[in-house]
């Protein structure tokens, strides 16, 4: 069911800090710590997104569609969707660090 390189749900789990991950710029809230995990891939990544504050843009380069993603109140360049048979959602969020913010929750 799962690829070789499985991700650690439950560890993945208890490393998280809990918050809300929010635009950088503009401060709209983006991603949940809940749908963060960790991807091997050096990034933070994500499996689904919140609410409407993130723009999917479609591009075509290289004869390649790629996903764009942008904060759809500033349009900050956030980082790209991709397909990944690993998550729930079959799809990964690929962040650009610099572009969200931690806002941690209390609880
Ligand atoms: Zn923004």
């Amino acid at each position: 069911m799962f690829e070789n390189r499985k991700i650690d749900w439950q560890q993945n789990e208890q490393n998280q800090p809990k918050g809300v991950y929010a635009c950088s710029r503009c401060g709209s809230p983006l991603f949940s710590s809940d749908q963060k995990f960790d991807s091997k891939t050096g990034f933070p990544s994500f499996w689904a997104h919140l609410a409407e504050n993130v723009q999917q843009h479609l591009l075509e380069t290289y004869d390649r569609e790629r996903i764009q993603l942008l904060c759809y109140h500033c349009g900050l360049h956030l980082g790209h969707l991709f397909k990944d048979l690993r998550t729930p959602s079959q799809v990964r969020y690929c962040i650009n660090a610099d572009s969200i913010r931690l806002q941690p929750s209390s609880s």
